[in-house]
């Protein structure tokens, strides 16, 4: 049986196979439940506070089904959902805090996806996670805009990119360390990044809403 065996704590393919990397996803829950509940006050944001808190869950769960399983078609279950919050939050951040055009978005979104398809081609560097790292960018560049704006976000969404740079950090580590450390650290990348999530769509929410009041 062919399986996926990118991540320390697997060691043999079949269902829980990686128990911790598993169970640490249901932080990504936790974060949704947190932006589910901020968003309520959000105003004429709640619905989109709301579809990027469902997106976090739909990470949750994706990855989730990902290492469980550990099957190819588990791992377009534990990609797409991260592509789509990408997008989505991308999307929402231009059109409705920055006032960017259809067309400008829709070409940052594109050269975005690009990014991450030319960073995929190098699976080897930092244990495959280089196809973060146009997530990186964008978001640094976006709290510091937001800081420079003068909107409310930018400290949580400074914060988030801050934050990212730890769960980058654990989850090229993983291999890394396995020999010293059998369960790896690929369960840190979960629990630090579903903070990462939560961060920046509260820093969006927070811009959102002090450009509104102006
Ligand atoms: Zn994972």
């Amino acid at each position: 049986m062919s399986y996926v065996d990118l991540y320390c704590e697997r060691l043999a393919p079949g269902l829980m196979a990686e128990p911790v990397n598993t169970l640490s996803n249901l932080a990504f829950f936790a974060a949704a439940w947190l932006v589910w509940r901020r968003a309520a006050s959000a105003g004429a944001w709640r619905a989109r506070g709301r579809l990027l808190a469902a997106l976090i869950a739909l990470i949750g769960a994706g990855s989730f089904t990902f290492h469980a399983f550990a099957t190819t078609w588990a791992e377009a279950l534990d990609e797409f959902p991260i592509l789509l919050f990408q997008l989505v939050f991308l999307g929402l951040y231009f059109r409705g805090v920055t006032g960017w055009g259809r067309a400008a978005v829709a070409g940052f979104l594109a050269a975005f996806v690009a990014a991450g398809v030319g960073a995929a081609g190098f699976p080897a560097v930092l244990n495959g996670s280089l196809v973060y790292l146009p997530a990186l960018a964008v978001l640094s560049a976006i709290g510091a805009g937001e800081a420079v704006a003068r909107r409310d976000g930018w400290p949580c969404l400074l914060g988030a990119a801050g934050t990212f740079v730890v769960s980058v950090g654990f989850r090229s580590a993983d291999l890394a360390v396995c020999p010293r450390f059998a369960l790896g650290t690929h369960f840190l990348w979960h629990l630090i990044n579903a903070m990462v999530l939560a961060l920046a769509v509260l820093g969006l929410l927070l811009s959102a809403r002090s450009g509104e009041t102006r």
